[in-house]
């Protein structure tokens, strides 16, 4: 049995089979609602039912008990249990289609104990914009890809990503460590959906877990010397003082950005570490309380952003300001 959903801003309409989600039905006839992870982490697909109900094989991570009860849904879990009319909620900000490159490296040297800061030249990528906080992804041989976000801003020429070396992982603890400038690398950008809204004016809370920073540094690097800046606050989990990988160039970011609060936050510190400790999520309620004001981006590990949502509302943050990324892995996924 099949259910028509229809798109409120733009009366788009498609049907959906029992066995599909509302957003694979509307990829499948060319309806091109928002997405990202496809897992139901990330919450970049969510929606809001104006009309009918869905239910879910498994409870999404990214959909808290406060937003289902709002009306919102993810469309890349949702099955639809009649007719639906949805609304995407948030205007889709213009984007590039993703292009391949045969990227050269151009430099690969190692920041602090995992972290890879690789340099890829895009030749011919003149033309090439990319708003601060979407990836691109290196496509393997075998057909697969692995995604990693930019953590420079759009210059035409060339990008910086940083890449958490994962043991036995087959490009990180594979191909990366073997790469060599001049080296060739396909890839191909930009994706993704998390970026910064600059029309939401408020205060920004930038919470990130290890290279969860790329490409919230990304987004900071793109308001440096804006006069129009709202306060950031950045708070950056990490385990130990040697995983603080840009420690020393963040501390200079205050210098350009209006009214920047840096906050490392150590899970596992050494003993004679003075600053905050335990997860990044909670040191910020702690410092923070409410969140009612504030547009808050949160980066980095799946559970962390799941965790921080659900704390982050009980602290009053609206839904409709907070971003996410979450740093799936990707080795079952096929090539786009
Ligand atoms: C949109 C997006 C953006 C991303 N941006 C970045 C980025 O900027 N920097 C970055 O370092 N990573 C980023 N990631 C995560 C990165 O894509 C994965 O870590 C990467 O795919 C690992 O590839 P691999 O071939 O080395 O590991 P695989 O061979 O795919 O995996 C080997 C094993 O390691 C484990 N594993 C893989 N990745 C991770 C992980 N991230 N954390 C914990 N365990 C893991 C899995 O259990 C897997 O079985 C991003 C992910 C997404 C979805």
């Amino acid at each position: 049995m099949s259910h028509v959903v229809r798109v409120l801003e733009t009366e788009d309409t498609f049907t959906v089979d029992s066995e599909e989600s509302v957003l694979t039905a509307a990829l499948r006839q060319g309806i091109p609602l928002p997405h990202d992870c496809t897992e139901g982490w990330c919450g970049t697909c969510r929606v809001k039912l104006v009309e009918g109900c869905v239910n879910y094989e498994e409870h999404p991570l990214a959909l808290t008990p406060e937003l289902e009860e709002e009306g919102f849904a993810l469309a890349c879990q949702a099955r639809p249990q009649g007719n639906l009319v949805i609304s995407t909620e948030r205007p889709l900000a213009p984007c590039s289609d993703p292009e391949r490159y045969t990227a050269e490296v151009e430099a690969v040297r190692l920041l602090g104990r995992d972290v890879v800061h690789l340099t890829l030249a895009l030749p011919g990528a003149d033309g090439l914009v990319y708003r601060p906080g979407q990836y691109l992804n290196v496509l393997l041989d075998d057909g697969n890809r692995r995604s990693f976000s930019m953590a420079s801003v759009p210059n035409g020429k060339s990008v910086d990503l940083h890449i958490r070396r994962v043991r036995g992982g087959h490009f990180t603890d594979g191909q990366l460590t073997r790469l060599r400038p001049g080296d060739k690398l396909d890839v191909e950008l930009p994706h993704g959906l998390f970026c910064c809204s600059k029309e939401d004016f408020r205060p920004l809370l930038m919470v990130a877990t290890g290279t969860g920073l790329a490409p919230i540094k990304s987004i900071l690097e793109s308001l440096m010397d804006d006069p129009d800046c709202p306060p950031v606050s950045l708070y950056w989990g990490m385990r130990t003082e040697a995983d603080l990988y840009l420690h020393d160039e963040i501390l200079s970011w205050g210098e350009r950005l209006c009214d920047f609060q840096y906050v490392p936050v150590l899970s596992q510190p050494s003993p004679s570490w003075t600053g905050r400790q335990g997860y990044v999520q909670e040191v910020a309620t702690e410092d923070i309380g409410d969140f009612s004001e504030h547009a808050i981006y949160m980066c980095g590990s799946p559970n962390m952003i799941a965790s921080a949502r659900n704390l982050f509302v009980e602290h009053g943050a609206n839904p409709g300001f907070i971003y996410s990324d979450a740093f799936n892995f990707q080795h079952t996924l096929a090539p786009a």
